[in-house]
């Protein structure tokens, strides 16, 4: 939302919010509002997911690099 007081403004009790001025002065209608949280909050669900999938990879990719390491190891002696 544009307009706000601080760039990374929540909209929750932030001073110089323009989304709760809006919604307190009835030019923001509070369906639209949650609608809008609402999309915000399985934006960032996905990301969470996607995130945990990144993580999830480069776990495994570790973890084979180090068996890889072991066996050269292993190997060489
Ligand atoms: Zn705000």
């Amino acid at each position: 939302m544009q307009g706000c007081k601080f760039r990374d403004c929540s909209h929750n009790a932030e001073p110089g919010c323009r989304v709760k001025e809006a919604l307190e002065n009835g030019e923001l209608s509070i369906e639209r509002w949650e609608n809008y949280i609402k999309l915000k909050r399985e934006a960032s669900f996905a990301e969470a997911k996607e995130n945990i999938n990144i993580r999830l990879k480069e776990k495994l990719r570790n973890k084979s690099i180090a068996k890889f390491q072991k066996q050269f190891q292993k190997g060489r002696r």
